[in-house]
């Protein structure tokens, strides 16, 4: 028996999926899977997102996993590829690809390829990492348009770095740009990540490309899942191992960094660096055990956490369950304490972790 275990709410996800599809009815859906699904589980996830018009993950690995367990949509390498010995795998497999620079464009033009492969041209519109310049966007356009290699569609994709805050004007700038840059084209745009969805309507165009929020939790500032009507689909839990009396004046943990200041009980949770629970979790992050939170208390260690359950000990036994994070206690929130993202607290889970999928 494992004591910690992600318990996955497949329902939650169809139900985000459908909620993500209400917020921009017109658009076609390219589920983001890259990290392991976000750290959900890559093929079960995409097994049980049946009305996802497309699925996009990050490498090729991720891909062929995808293959492997029998996953048929599209799917889109959002960096690409790599190598030219990568392409006949692309098209054996059914790979879209992003043709985000020069390199990529030459490798595929020169190829030798028994069929075309369906591309997206990526357009840096002011995040900076991959993509052309706008000024590029004529000269690559018609070199695909030409290339025997790839399919007459050139489908035209953007990102934002911005669009979690609302009073950020770039997003506005970048959706403008996009559109006036791409307007004489007749081509299929893909602009909107999650917070693009939730927070720019204008961004939503033909295809968008939720990550986060299909697994119910926010991408916006100061927001959580429940605010856009999501449902967290992952529950973290674990169990207390053990209840320990501290008397007063008693340093806990490694480095002694917390101290009682009075007569105490402490729960012993199976829970650490080494599950993924973030070692930078501040003094009192919460955890949820019978319904009542509790605040961790010194260091996170590899395997375990202790958590101050004072007054209520009566009411705590070795063996029950504590949620980590999930419907009763938000990702966003620990992620907060952490001084972290919810993304990367999600794809941090590691293999020493059980799942169970609840459907
Ligand atoms: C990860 C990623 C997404 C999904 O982002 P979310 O914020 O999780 O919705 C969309 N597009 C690109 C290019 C990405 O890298």
């Amino acid at each position: 028996m494992r004591l910690a275990i992600a318990k996955i709410d497949l329902v939650a996800l169809s139900y985000n999926l459908s909620k993500t599809k209400q917020l921009a009815p017109h658009s076609k859906v390219m589920a983001v899977l890259k990290a392991n699904a976000y750290g959900h589980g890559l093929v079960t996830i995409a097994q049980h997102l049946t009305t996802a018009d497309a699925f996009a993950v990050a490498r090729i690995d991720e891909a062929l996993a995808l293959r492997a367990g029998g996953v048929t949509k599209p799917i889109v390498l959002l960096e690409g590829f790599f190598n030219k010995s990568d392409l006949p795998i692309l098209l054996a497999n059914n790979f879209q690809t992003i043709i985000h620079d020069e390199n990529q464009l030459a490798m595929l033009e020169s190829a030798e390829l028994d069929a075309p492969i369906a591309t997206w041209l990526k357009v840096d519109t002011g995040m900076h990492r991959l993509g052309i310049e706008p000024s590029q966007l004529e000269g690559f356009y018609r070199r695909l348009k030409a290339s025997k290699n790839t399919h007459s569609a050139v489908n035209l994709m953007t990102h934002f770095p911005c669009a979690d805050d609302l009073n950020n004007a770039r997003t506005q700038n970048q959706i403008t740009a996009f559109k006036q840059l791409t307007n004489d084209h007749n081509e299929q745009l893909c602009l909107a990540n999650s917070a693009g969805i939730l927070g720019w309507t204008e961004s939503h165009c033909d295809w968008i490309r939720p990550g986060l929020m299909i697994y119910g939790v926010s991408p916006m500032l100061h927001c959580q899942g429940v605010d856009h009507g999501l449902k967290p689909v992952m529950r973290l839990t674990t169990k207390v191992i053990a209840i320990r009396d501290i008397p007063a004046g008693e340093q806990v943990g490694y480095g002694g960094r917390w101290q009682s200041n009075q007569p105490t009980k402490l729960a012993v949770v199976a829970m650490g660096y080494g599950d993924g629970y973030p070692r930078h979790a501040k003094h009192g992050t919460p955890v949820v055990i019978k319904g009542h939170r509790y605040g961790i208390v010194g260091s996170v260690s590899m395997d375990m956490i202790t958590v101050d359950i004072g007054e209520n000990s009566e009411q705590i036994a070795v063996g029950d369950e504590v949620e980590m994070w999930g419907p009763n206690l938000a990702v966003e929130e620990i992620a907060e304490c952490a001084d972290t993202i919810a993304y990367e607290l999600l794809c941090n889970v590691t293999p020493r972790v059980g799942y169970q999928y609840i459907s």
